[in-house]
């Protein structure tokens, strides 16, 4: 760790910098085990019988929500082609999934490139979430 770790504020987009729209943020969700009654670290946390949780937002602009919709829709598109290539070859379905996830997982792979390299910021580098990971938060699916 050698760069001073960025601001992270409510009012600013994480990705971008710009002016944060409250009503595009995005949300992670984050999971411990409801025993371990673990701190929150100033979010509120959500307490479970089995599990605990966490609503992180992470404040973006509108622009940024709206790269995120398309990025979503590439890597679902490239899942559907890798899954339709995959089809043309004989083989009871294994190569639709392999098909999938080599061409979903590439295209997440090469924007997420394309974007730390256009100078976004990425949501999982996000200093709260990062610090709730360290601490044994997991993301909740
Ligand atoms: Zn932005």
């Amino acid at each position: 760790m050698t760069r001073p770790e960025p601001e992270a504020s409510e009012a600013v987009c994480w990705p971008c910098g710009a002016p944060a729209d409250p009503a595009c943020a995005a949300e992670a969700r984050l999971t411990m085990e409801a025993r371990r009654c673990a701190d929150g670290q100033g979010q509120p946390v959500i307490r479970g019988k089995r599990q605990d949780l966490i609503r992180l937002r992470i404040p973006r602009c509108e622009r940024c929500r709206n790269r995120g919709y398309v990025s979503t829709a590439i890597i679902l598109a490239g899942y559907a082609a890798g899954a339709l290539a995959g089809m043309a070859i004989p083989s009871r379905g294994l190569m639709s999934v392999v098909g999938a996830a080599v061409c979903g997982l590439g295209l997440m792979f090469v924007l997420s490139a394309f974007e730390t390299r256009a100078g976004f910021r990425r949501i999982g580098d996000y200093p709260p979430l990062r610090s709730l990971r360290a601490a044994g938060w997991r993301s909740a699916e």
